[in-house]
């Protein structure tokens, strides 16, 4: 992987290329933007790019430092094991032996642990005292605290310390999806660097660049991946057409279009099924609403359920603003809901009584 193979956000990537040739990087960098379109992997590039042995503000891809740099990529199997299994561990083990993960010494990416996906105060510490260190094979120490949008206040003061006064060969990444919820001393500590979803014709560019993704499933993905390429890359395709089949039957039995016994045919294998989860079901019914909203006001973009057109096009003829507001809110309500453990099959089924009544009498 290199530069030339990155896609999207062509113009933050040539501002670093630039700044990284004239030696003139900023210290601490801030990548903001939606999960999955590459913030962390170009945090990789530049940290390569940074201590490659042969280019000069680029990767040569060949050298030691661009190999061991390059390896460090989170979404490769050995990681997601390894991140997975410390979920299982008991809370004190994951406190004694914080997780940094890196495959060249000056290097180091600190992601969010645990069941929770959290940067800890652990981390932060550790953090600190390797702050300290020169660099030991590279030009510079390159540290990535990914999802630093995941630190709770205490693990965010520490950092703090940290990027106040960071050893002059330190260089240090952070990337959040929501940069507000940063606290407003480590945002105006970094040079923000916004990351936009990938177009269409982007996404096909990536897609086509993976030949394991079947051809066949391509123009599904570019529509559900949202312009997010690590998204497509960890959707299941027939997990998530079983799942939009459900929350498409809802929506039907909702706007009374099917019976309400059609609706507990897909809830119920959904209940059996232990490993659904309530926040993706709520997740794809999002995604079927906003396209009923597009085809109500008749836009022109493409859909993300482009496949499923015919299907919610019969949809939107019945359902009125009023309603698609209502269902977007009781959604929402649900969203708050399901943090205390709340039964999905259940959930799902009042969600759909509600709306049902709602569609019959016409109130929002
Ligand atoms: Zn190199």
């Amino acid at each position: 992987m290199t530069f030339d193979n990155f896609i999207g956000n062509a113009s933050n990537v040539a501002a670093l290329r630039r700044m990284i040739v004239a030696q003139r990087l900023p210290q601490t960098l801030l990548f903001a933007g939606p999960a999955g379109v590459g913030k962390a992997t170009l945090a990789r590039l530049i940290a390569a790019a940074i201590n490659c042995d042969r280019a000069v503000g680029d990767i040569c891809g060949a050298c030691s430092n661009c190999l061991r740099t390059l390896q460090a990529d989170l979404s490769r199997e050995e990681f997601r094991q390894q991140i997975a299994e410390r979920e299982k561990l008991p809370s004190a083990k994951r406190s004694e032996n914080p997780l940094v993960v890196s495959t060249h010494p000056d290097f180091l990416i600190f992601p969010p642990d645990g069941p929770l996906r959290m940067i800890t105060i652990e981390q932060a510490r550790l953090l600190r005292d390797a702050a300290q260190y020169r660099p030991s094979e590279g030009r510079r120490r390159i540290f990535l605290i990914d999802h630093v949008d995941r630190a709770n206040n205490e693990a965010a003061n520490s950092l703090l310390k940290t990027l106040e006064e960071p050893a002059d060969s330190l260089t240090l990444i952070l990337t959040a999806e929501n940069p507000y919820f940063l606290l407003p001393t480590i945002r105006s500590r970094s040079i923000p660097f916004y990351f936009a979803p990938l177009s269409g014709t982007e996404m096909e560019r990536f897609l086509d660049a993976h030949p394991s993704i079947p051809a066949a499933d391509r123009g599904r993905l570019v529509g559900w991946a949202q312009g997010s390429p690590g998204r497509a890359l960890a959707l299941d395709i027939d997990e998530y057409a079983e799942r939009r089949r459900a929350m498409l039957a809802l929506l039907s039995s909702s706007l009374g279009v099917s019976s309400f016994g059609n609706l507990v045919a897909h809830t119920d294998a959904l209940a059996r099924n232990r490993h659904e989860r309530l926040d993706l079901l709520t997740e794809s019914l999002y995604g079927l609403l906003q396209d009923l909203l597009h085809l109500r006001h008749g836009s022109a973009r493409p859909l993300m359920h482009e496949d499923i057109r015919g299907d919610l096009e019969g949809l939107a003829r019945v359902a009125s603003f009023d309603w698609i507001e209502r269902a977007v809110k009781e959604l929402a309500d649900l969203d708050a809901l399901q943090r205390r453990n709340i039964q999905k099959q259940i959930a799902l089924e009042a969600l759909t009584v509600g709306l049902r009544q709602a569609a019959r009498t016409g109130t929002s």
